[in-house]
Order: C-alpha cells, then structure tokens, then sequence
C-alpha cells in the first residue's frame, strides 16, 4: 500500500511532466470496481481540458484542471497496486490498463492497476481530504486532535479522518522517534508528547518525501520506474530484531488490527 511518501513523490513527478497540457482525448477500460464516476463522464470531463496542477491530499493523487470557466479535480486513489504512469503514446498498452489521457505532448497519462482497489473520480467541490493534512497541521489544532481520545495512539496515528495519509510504517516510526509506547491512549498523552509526536511524524514523512518514497510494496515513480529509495527503518518489520539505539529485542503487537513494532526500552 503506498504511503504519504510515496504518494506524494508520484504526484510531483507526474506534475513536473504533464503540467500545462491539454488532454487531448481519455481511454477507459470500464471496469465498475475502478470507477467511482462513471468512466463516461471522467472521459467527457477530461477530454479538451488542461492540466494546472498535479498535487497530493492525504493519500490521494488530485489532479486539478480547467476547461473554460469550469474548475474540476480528477482524483486518483492508488490503492494497493495502482500506478500512474506517464510514458511515449507509443509505449506498449500494459495488462490491467484502465484509463489512458492522450496528452499534447506527446505522452500518455495512463492509470494501471492490477488489483484493482485504486479508484478513479471527479470532484467539483475542492477536494480536502477526510482529516488534516499531517505536514502542515499546527502545533495546537495536533494536540487537539488527541484530546479526550480513548482510542490508543498507534490507532489513532491511523485514523483517516484525524490525520489523512499515515499508515502502518510510518505511524510505527514516528513513535519510536517520540519514545511513545503505540498502546498508550490518545487522551492520556501530554503536550509535550504530543508535540514530540508531531514533530517526529513531519521529521520521517519529510525524510522518506527526500529519497523518494521507500518501495516496500509495488511502489513505482511517475516514469514506471520502480523506486529503490528504502527509508531506514527503526522498528516497522524489525520485529524480534534488537533496537539501533538500547540493543533490546524489538516487540510486536497488533494494534488498531495492524501489526506494530515497538521498543520496550526506547518508548514508555
Ligand atoms: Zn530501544
């Protein structure tokens, strides 16, 4: 499942190839799991629209365009094995191909998506996402978010409608930075936990943002390049392994239903 990293580095490099062009006609496969608005209608929306910016929200890849006086987003959602891939019109149609935008420069906007848990829609109303945004939340509106919580803090960290676009790998990072055991209930942490929480959160999502998104699962760049950057984790997947900082035999837990990596030592 890509993560905020992940997503983010996708979204940047499709926008620094395809921003500014016109789509000058919209394939779809039709496939019904695919398409949350119906493929005929993104086909029309899209097709003699241009494409002004192409960003991250959460976990979701928007595309916003315009088209006359008209201002739509075209929302991409990943899912588990969803690639958005800009290559040569030429380029040879990959298996589970489902929507190809004929750019104006010469290149293809191609959606594929072997498992089909991505989602393909259009959004009139700006889209914002189901919570806040993790990097750029303040330091006031994080800790309130916390408050009067009984949720534990792991699952809070997943949540969506908290914070949109963390997972598992990072929500078990950040943790471990803030020295936080991942069962400890939201409303019973601190201010300042809180805050070496939010800190810590921003610390390795713009970490792993700055070597391209770590490829733990299908993760490929906006050129179909599968991405070799492998964030240096401290606890996600490390079970039973020892701890880079106290040496002591890493934990594991479910929490929230998700496998969590925790040092007893390092996080009280
Ligand atoms: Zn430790």
């Amino acid at each position: 499942m890509p993560e905020l990293p992940e997503v983010e580095t996708v979204a940047n490099g499709v926008h620094e190839r395809v921003h500014g062009q016109a789509i000058l006609a919209v394939w779809t496969s039709n496939k019904p799991q695919t398409f949350k608005t119906p493929p005929q209608e993104i086909a029309e929306t899209l097709t003699g629209a241009r494409i002004d910016r192409v960003h991250r929200v959460g976990k979701t890849i928007v595309v916003n365009l315009s088209r006359l006086t008209e201002t739509t987003q075209f929302l991409v959602h990943l899912g588990m094995t969803g690639r958005l891939l800009v290559c040569p019109a030429e380029a040879p149609i990959a298996p589970h191909t489902h929507a190809i935008l004929t750019l104006s420069g010469g290149r293809d906007l191609r959606f594929v998506d072997a498992r089909r848990f991505g989602r393909l829609s259009l959004d009139r109303t700006g889209y914002g996402g189901p919570g806040q945004e993790p990097l750029t939340i303040s330091k006031d509106d994080f800790v309130s978010l916390f408050k009067g919580r009984k949720l534990a803090i792991k699952a809070a960290l997943l949540n969506q409608s908290l914070l949109h676009g963390v997972g598992n790998i990072y929500a078990d990072e950040s943790l471990y930075r803030a020295a936080i055991r991942p069962r400890r209930q939201s409303g019973r942490l601190t201010r300042t936990e809180l805050l070496r929480l939010r800190l810590a959160l921003v610390e390795v999502l713009k970490h792993a943002i700055s070597l391209g998104g770590s490829s733990v699962s299908d993760y490929v760049d906006a050129d179909g390049v599968r991405g070799f950057f492998q964030l240096e984790h401290m606890v996600y997947s490390r079970a039973g392994e020892p701890c880079k900082v106290c040496t002591t035999t890493l934990k594991k837990l479910v929490v929230g239903g998700r496998t969590t990596v925790f040092c007893p030592i390092c996080q009280h």
